[in-house]
């Protein structure tokens, strides 16, 4: 009798799955960690082996990954009303009780919100919200959007085309119409003999060139993240914010603020965008929103901005633009449990009681030799390998020093990202010191193996 020969979840996967921003040829030689389940902070993969998962999934499982309140919020609610009707004209009970307690939670007076499935189709969403809203207004000229190089807002057309990662090009991307201004890292952009101050204002003067070039009658809006997150964790310089919102409120031009990340604590306060004084008009949240137990994203729209909407989706009879789970009760039902643990099981007080920790040992990983700039707020940090601290070149782009840096440390067990040149960290918020010390110790011995 032939035995059937049994495939590993690694064929099975390779055989199946296209996996998304994933470098093949790391996958092909070794195929992908499959996993099966997790614990706190760890994930387990099919062979038993245990892993720290120093980015919390993809900055979003926050609470750890078998919180058993979240679980018992979804399983409740599955039991109540799980199956999703429709949004158009009817709603659920449990999507009104979120969108109170987000808009309570915001820094607006008033305002809506506004249900996605994610963080792209949200921002992708207030893009055609504004389209909408400076048509309406007899402005339909009104359609280009800034936003900053090393931004990260998305996949879809419209937010790849807002996304400053030059991979886009791949697709033809940006469409005309999407306009980059100068990222507020100081570190990296700064001149010579240059504050970080004088940096914010010469930023600003450049965006304010951009606007009067292009016609300030032709810009729809601009979208920034609090802190850069994909681009490598980027905090804005000394006073970047305080410098743009003039400027943006002279040309009337709506602030919207990317808190995909930063959003319900990353930073240590409920928004990046309050830490950093943005005073936006819409805020984008996803992520955290459900602790990345149900896929999620809402617009939260500021007092003014919605009141205008709603005006003009009156004269047009309706907004038409809507997705099919956008509020999706289960959903819902997650993210209320989610914000509830953040804020009642000391999970923002954590973040601020161990950030000074993390950044310690971020700092101190930024002493060696081929660290340039370790960098970070809360607890989310970067640290950028570069070939000579003087210079900040970085290594010869054919080492993927970074990617190697986090393969290494797979196999030490532990996960953290490599983007560009920058090994990134954003670890849960219920971590420990402890825990820090323990992804701080692999990386260290990582770094000298690399090296
Ligand atoms: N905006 C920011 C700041 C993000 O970091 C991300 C994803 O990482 C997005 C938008 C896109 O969100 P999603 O992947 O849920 O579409």
């Amino acid at each position: 009798m032939r035995h059937k020969i049994e495939k590993t979840w690694e064929q099975r996967d390779m055989e199946s799955v296209f996996h998304p921003f994933t470098d093949f040829g790391t996958l092909n030689s070794k195929g992908p960690v499959v996993l099966t389940h997790g614990d706190g902070i760890r994930v387990f993969d099919v062979h038993g082996k245990s892993y720290i998962d120093a980015n919390s999934g993809l900055w979003n499982n926050v609470a750890g990954f078998n919180h058993q309140g979240i679980i018992d919020a979804l399983c409740q609610q599955a039991r109540k009303f799980p199956g999703y009707h429709s949004f158009f004209g009817r709603v659920a009970d449990t999507t009104v009780a979120l969108a109170e307690k987000l808009v309570e939670l915001s820094p607006f007076s008033d305002g809506k919100v506004y249900f996605t499935n994610s963080g792209s189709e949200a921002n992708d969403s207030v893009v055609k919200m504004l389209w909408m809203l400076h048509r309406r207004n007899g402005q339909s000229q009104r359609r280009k959007i800034i936003t900053r190089l090393n931004a990260y807002h998305g996949v879809t057309v419209a937010t790849a085309s807002m996304t400053g990662k030059a991979y886009n090009a791949e697709f033809g991307l940006p469409l005309p119409g999407f306009l980059q201004t100068d990222c507020p890292h100081y570190w990296r952009f700064g001149r010579d003999g240059e504050s970080e101050l004088e940096f914010s204002q010469r930023l600003a003067r450049n965006l304010e060139e951009l606007i009067i070039k292009e016609g300030a009658d032709t810009i729809a809006g601009m979208f920034a993240e609090p802190v850069q997150g994909a681009g490598g964790v980027i905090p804005p310089s000394e006073g970047y914010f305080e410098e743009i919102r003039p400027i943006l409120r002279k040309y009337k031009i709506p602030l919207i603020a990317d808190e995909v990340i930063c959003g319900f604590g990353r930073t240590g306060t409920m928004w990046g965008s309050v830490k950093y004084n943005m005073e936006p008009d819409a805020i984008v949240a996803s992520k955290c929103i459900t602790a990345g137990y149900f896929p999620m994203g809402a617009v939260i729209l500021g007092k003014e901005l919605s009141e205008e909407l709603i005006r003009v989706s009156e004269e047009a009879e309706e907004f038409p633009h809507g997705f099919t789970a956008g509020g999706n009760p289960l959903g819902c039902a997650v993210a209320l449990k989610s914000i509830e643990v953040i804020e009642n099981e000391g999970l923002m007080e954590n973040v601020v009681k161990v950030s000074p920790h993390f950044m310690q040992r971020l700092r101190k990983l930024g002493e060696h030799k081929y660290a340039g700039e370790a960098r970070g707020v809360g607890l989310m940090g970067a640290v950028e390998i570069v070939a000579d601290k003087k210079t900040k070149q970085a290594l010869p782009s054919e080492l993927q020093i970074s990617e190697r840096i986090a393969n290494k440390a797979l196999e030490k067990g532990l996960i953290c990202r490599p983007l560009g040149a920058a090994i990134v960290l954003g670890p849960a918020f219920i971590i420990t010191e402890k825990e820090i010390d323990e992804i701080f110790d692999i990386l260290e011995e990582t770094m000298v193996e690399v090296f």
